[in-house]
């Protein structure tokens, strides 16, 4: 998606060799009109399949899964949550997963009533680093009994071993930019 590209030459920042600050128009600052184009390129991308429900993690991916769902009929968008909290049910399907950034590991959650065997769910992220995040959401949806009908990425680091991890569970990965490298500050795509 060349619109995305862009984005991340003019605006993108690579902290050390691995991470890409993208906080002016993703992570903090949110560029709606880059995440309308990002939306209607994942309904390009998935326009084949059966989406009931939209599942993403807080807080990133939440802005990402919104936009979209507006391309995919509106269905409903759940974002599994990474605290516990009074107010969140007791019956949940959980898994645990690594945190990339802040390396270490913490526990996503998503309420039993808002996932079932009927559902199709398309899973969104803002980045694929080592697909530690991505795959918790796929156990979610399997331990649901429910149907992966794919995973899709905004910006995935080809580098590293996100989308080997996804591919052995036999699930579908979209990215809408696909880094090769990040070798001394510089972003090379794919
Ligand atoms: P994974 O679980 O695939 O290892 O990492 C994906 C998660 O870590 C994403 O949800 C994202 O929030 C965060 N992440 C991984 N790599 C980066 C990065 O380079 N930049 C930013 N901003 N977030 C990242």
């Amino acid at each position: 998606m060349d619109l995305l590209k862009e984005k991340i030459l003019k605006d993108g920042r690579v902290v050390g060799e691995d991470i890409l600050k993208v906080d002016s128009f993703l992570n903090h600052q949110i560029d709606i009109k880059l995440m309308n184009e990002i939306g209607k390129e994942f309904r390009k991308r998935f326009k084949d399949e059966k989406v009931t429900k939209i599942l993403t993690v807080e807080s990133s991916g939440i802005s990402v899964a919104c936009i979209t769902s507006q391309y995919f009929d509106y269905v409903p968008v759940i974002f599994a949550k990474k605290h516990e909290a009074f107010n969140l049910d007791l019956e949940t399907y959980e898994a645990d997963v690594f945190s990339f950034t802040k390396n270490r590991p913490y526990r996503i959650r998503v309420s039993k009533r808002f996932l079932s065997c009927e559902d199709s769910v398309l899973i969104i992220d803002d980045f694929l680093a080592n697909g530690s995040a991505s795959l918790g959401l796929v156990k979610i949806v399997k331990d649901a009994g429910g149907r992966v009908a794919g995973v899709g990425i905004v910006i995935e680091k080809a580098f590293q071993n996100g989308r080997k991890v996804l591919e052995k569970e036999n699930v579908r990965v979209e990215s809408l930019a696909i880094i090769k490298s990040m070798k001394n500050g510089e972003v090379i795509f794919d």
